[in-house]
This record gives structure tokens, sequence and C-alpha cells, in this order.
């Protein structure tokens, strides 16, 4: 039989494993196993040739026990409800992993931003927004950016619901550029909390960062700022990098300057040129033989047809869902550290949290505050989840960081719903 790869079907399967070992109750399963709302638009969006074309969009709020919902926006061409229900059911455990007052909830847009120029671009977001304007606020739902959408549109998303409120309305969305009040240090917050874990992960595994070899799949704004990060902060050498073109292999380490560079004039990394650099598949990269591992990219990258040629020590998932279950069995089973994306990329919607608070109380902070409170809030989630997982394991069952972090995650989901009275 082939392997599930529906995105939904696979968040379902993994609440449901932890569910198990848990041994949560039938009602609080059956109503976190499907989004409290799904809201699907169609909306008209001004072309650069006059014409008006509709576009579909969604906003998935998954769970908002806890707070209003929260999560990013896709702008991506193979969008579709299944991919966003899943993203919007790890937000909620996201959120809670880190214990932030929030929800889970995320939105998307079936476009091919490569195609749109800049107005088309800003006319489909406030189209979106203003499709969708119902169902988001600052105390409602608040969305940030994800995949292909940028700091910008968050500002023309602002600027658009602002108008339709009569009202600055800053925080009804994150990720925004700092002249309309975003946070400083988000725009690589998701990478730095990342860098947060793997220096815990590297000392409970003593690996000595400083020696290890690094591969990263995506160069977008989770793999490139990875890249950067974890060469000046560990002075660990990125041997392998990627991108939806493909990447390239260099065992002396690449540069980061220079392939910002290449890759803003040719378009991609791969066409970066040295000595002993050779061109590599995105295949090719996961499969390297490296310390570490960090799939920055999309879904379903490791699988149960790629699991077992893994050769890193740590996975450290900075993408959404880029481990399959099945993919997560044999990695386990080979001894790989693998800590899960709702964990590891939590930084994102971390320093989200910090912009909405600024936001609320229009009172800002300095970088260095940003990620000093962002280091103590990731650094507690890994120890909740090494907490659990010795729980466990003390108790005779031996569980994955992914199941110890569902299991932090749904308890404190689960007992916020039982004090509302949702469930009993
Ligand atoms: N899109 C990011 C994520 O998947 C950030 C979400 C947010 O900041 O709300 O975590």
């Amino acid at each position: 039989m082939a392997e599930e790869l529906n995105p939904f079907k696979i968040a379902q399967k993994q609440l449901e494993d932890a569910a198990e070992i848990m041994q949560l109750d039938k009602q609080a399963l059956e109503l976190l196993k499907e989004p409290q709302q799904t809201v699907i638009v169609n909306f008209p969006v001004e072309m650069r040739d006059g014409t008006v074309k509709t576009f579909t969009g969604f906003r998935v709020l998954y769970n908002n026990a806890r707070g209003p919902g929260k999560g990013g926006i896709r702008y991506h061409p193979e969008e579709n409800l299944d991919t966003v229900k899943a993203l919007a059911a790890w937000m909620t455990w996201k959120t809670s992993l880190a214990n932030l007052p929030y929800g889970g909830a995320k939105g998307g847009v079936i476009c091919d931003p490569k195609q749109l120029n800049d107005k088309e671009l800003e006319n489909l977001s406030r189209g979106y927004i203003r499709a969708i304007a119902n169902f988001i606020g600052p105390n409602v739902d608040v969305p940030a950016p994800d995949v292909y959408t940028t700091p910008q549109i968050m500002a023309w998303i602002m600027d658009e619901y602002s108008k339709l409120k009569g009202a600055n309305e800053f925080a009804v969305i994150t990720g925004k550029p700092l002249e309309v009040w975003g946070s400083e240090g988000r725009f690589d917050s998701t990478a730095m909390g990342g860098m947060y874990v793997l220096r815990e992960a590297a000392k409970l595994k003593g690996i000595d960062l400083k020696k290890a070899k690094v591969a990263i799949q995506g160069f977008g704004n989770a793999g490139m700022f990875a890249m950067d990060l974890v060469t000046k902060l560990f002075g660990s050498k990125v041997v392998a990098i990627s991108d939806s073109k493909g990447g390239v292999y260099c065992e002396d380490g690449l540069d980061f300057e220079k392939l910002k560079e290449v890759k803003a004039k040719s378009g991609s990394v791969q066409n970066y040129e040295g000595n002993n650099v050779r061109k590599i598949s995105n295949e090719e990269l996961l499969e390297s033989d490296v310390d570490v591992l960090i799939p920055a990219a999309i879904e379903n990258q490791i699988t149960g047809d790629n699991a077992d040629k893994i050769n890193a020590k740590i996975v450290l998932e900075l993408a959404n869902g880029p481990v399959t279950p099945a993919a997560d069995a044999i990695l386990w089973e080979k001894g790989v550290l693998d800590l899960p994306d709702f964990l590891v990329n939590s930084g994102g919607v971390i320093v989200s949290y910090f912009e909405w608070v600024q936001n609320l109380q229009a009172y800002y902070w300095t970088a260095d505050e940003v990620y000093k409170r962002l280091d103590t809030i990731i650094t507690r989630s890994f120890n909740d989840v090494i907490s659990t997982q010795k729980q466990y394991a003390d108790k005779g069952k031996k569980i994955s960081p992914r199941t110890a972090a569902y299991i932090v995650a749904v308890s404190r989901v689960v007992a916020t719903m039982k004090v509302r009275g949702w469930i009993h």
C-alpha cells in the first residue's frame, strides 16, 4: 500500500498515536481531530491587463480554547484545504507547546506568486483579507507570514483591515515590517529558535557543534537564516544547501554571502560554483553524510522511502511537516534524534506573539530583549519535551520527541477545554 502523504491525515494520525499513549478520552480526541471552523472564499483580483480573475483562499481556525487563532498565510499553486487544515492543527500544538495564549489557525491562497507582479500581489492580498475580514481580528485570529508570503504582504493586509475597521489595527497580523510596528528579531526568529533547540539537542547528544557538518534543505526565510546562524553562532560547517530547483555540496563548507548573491542573480543556489563544489539533487542532500540535517522547505521530504538512508545524527525540522509518520518510525528505530517541527520552528510564532504583545501595549522592545525571551521560552519547551519523554520512560514506555511534544501540547489544550466546560 502506498504511504499516506495527505498532510491532514498525517496530522490526525500523529494526534491519534499520542492520544493512545496518553490515554486521551474519546470526547477530547473527537473534538481535536477536526478543525472548529473552515472558511473557503472566492474573491476577485484585478490583474495587470485590467481583467479580473477569481482566486480561491482558505482560513482554518483549528482550535481557540487557549486564545485567538494564530498562524501564517501561504501562497502556493498547489495550496489545498487539507494542507491548510494540517498546518492549522500543527499551529494549535505549536502555540500550546510554547505555552502562548493562542489557539491554532492557518490560511492559504491558491496562486503562483512567482507569476504575479507587485501590484497583482497587493491586489490579491487586499482581496483575500477583505474576503476573510469577518473571521480574523486581534482577539479572534491573528495571521502571519508563511511559504511565499512576506513582511510587505503583512503590511498591505494590516492596512486593508485597518481601513475596513476605520482604525489602526496593527495587532491584527504579525510578521510586519518595522515601519508598521513589526518586532525586532522577527525576520530570523524561526531560524534563531531552531538554533536554540539545536544547542540543547547537541548538549544532549554530546555533539560538538563547532566540528559539526550541516545540510540544509531550503533557502527561504527559514533555511537561509539557519545557514547564516549555524555558522555564526556555533562555527558549524554547512556542506550542503538546496532550493526547489536543486542543491550544491562542498566538503570544505559553502560561503553564505556568495550563496545569497548567486541566488539573487540567478534564481537558484544550484548555480554556486567553486573548488570541490558539485551539484546535488534534493534527495541527495537529505542523504548526505552530515551530523545535522535541517529540512527547511516543505512537507513530506523524509518518507518511508528514504528515511533509512538518512545519515544525520540530528534532524532539526525547521519546515512544517517534513517527516512522515512512516519515516518517523524508521528514524526512531535508527537512533536518529528527530526533533519535531512544532518545537523546532516555533521561534517564528513566539516572536509573532511578542510582536502582538508590543502592538497591544504600543511599547517596543530591543532585539536583545526579543532574542533573550525567545531563548527562555523555546528552551523551556525543549525541556518540557525531554522531561515528558523521561517520565514515560520511567513508566516503561519509550516515546519519540514528537509524541512527547504532542502529549505536552494536547494536555494543555484539553485542560483548558475542560475548565471552559467544552468537554467533561
Ligand atoms: N508561519 C509560521 C509558522 O508556521 C509563523 C506563524 C505565526 O507567526 O503566527 O509557525
